[in-house]
């Protein structure tokens, strides 16, 4: 916690006319910085850092800890290498949907990192929607159907060798010339003879995965823009959830929301808004006691 600061307090949004600096190699500047300098006046100029260093989705280099902490280094990256106190970074999770395994989920955080004011806003957005296709073929198999699948060329592929070596690894591609010699090549010094073909899932070539990093950069918009009622600063909004709903039978709790808590990053001002209306009651078909 800091201590609060009477800049909060002034009318005018305490990041207008600021610069921050976004960490990015694949082209996230149009898709954060736009809504950001929008809602608050916060200046966003990209910088180009080995973001890779962190981890990459092709799993060369694995990813070092949880996403909301790899973005928060990214953004550092960012500051350390411009000199900026304020780093905007964003980072993804491509894979199956813990609730449903069948299905593709690509969660996208975008953070703001505030060193001079010691804070750190962010927020998330989760879409079903992301193409992220994969298939293992031998050279000259028919690709068609995988390919109107995986959106191609628009989604752009990654081809290694589907067994045994690790390279050589082709990223980007794009033509269905690049395809067939990069299959072609895989293929050959494969184990099995195949090669491994799947959606290059990289920001700039996965634009399925761009609209949910857009998404949550309108969402981080939002959070910055909204100040704290109590100190006025910036990242107002909901830190945590209430749960317990009556049961309509038994009036047992169910373990479902009943109210959100919105909170400062600054001081302690915490306010609770309920989710449900006082007389609303849980289905017993999800009461522990009506329906164990
Ligand atoms: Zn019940
Ligand atoms: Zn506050």
């Amino acid at each position: 916690m800091v201590r609060p600061s009477h800049r909060w307090q002034q009318a005018h949004h305490p990041y207008a006319g600021l610069v921050a600096v976004l960490a990015t190699k694949h082209g996230k500047l149009p898709l954060i910085a736009p809504p950001i300098e929008k809602a608050v006046g916060l200046r966003v100029d990209a910088v180009a850092v080995d973001t890779d260093a962190l981890g990459t989705f092709t799993g060369d280099i694995p990813r070092p800890g949880p996403p909301l902490e790899t973005a928060i280094a990214k953004a550092r990256l960012g500051m350390s290498a411009t000199g900026h106190v304020i780093g905007l970074a964003s980072e993804g999770s491509i894979g199956p949907d813990p609730a449903m395994p069948f299905v593709t989920a690509d969660r996208e955080i975008v953070v703001l990192v505030d060193d001079d004011n010691g804070i750190v806003v962010w927020e998330a957005h989760s879409s079903w929607d992301v193409v992220a296709a994969s298939t293992s073929v031998g050279a000259g198999d028919d690709l068609g159907t995988f390919l109107a699948e995986a959106g191609f060329p628009d989604h752009q592929l990654i081809v290694r060798p589907n067994i045994g070596a690790m390279h050589p690894i082709h990223k980007g591609i794009s033509s269905t010339e690049q395809l067939t010699a990069a299959i072609a090549e895989c293929a050959a010094v494969a184990h099995d003879g195949l090669a491994r073909v799947e959606t290059d899932l990289r920001a700039h070539t996965c634009p399925s995965r761009r609209a949910v990093i857009a998404a949550a950069a309108e969402r981080l918009a939002g959070r910055i823009a909204a100040r704290c009622p109590a100190c006025g600063a910036p990242g107002w909004g909901r830190i945590d959830v209430v749960l317990g709903v009556p049961c309509a039978w038994c009036g047992t709790e169910v373990a479902r929301p009943r109210a959100e808590i919105d909170g400062c990053l600054v001081c302690e001002h915490r306010e609770t808004r309920p989710v449900v209306s006082p007389e609303d009651h849980a289905d017993p078909g999800e009461c522990s006691s009506c329906n164990p």
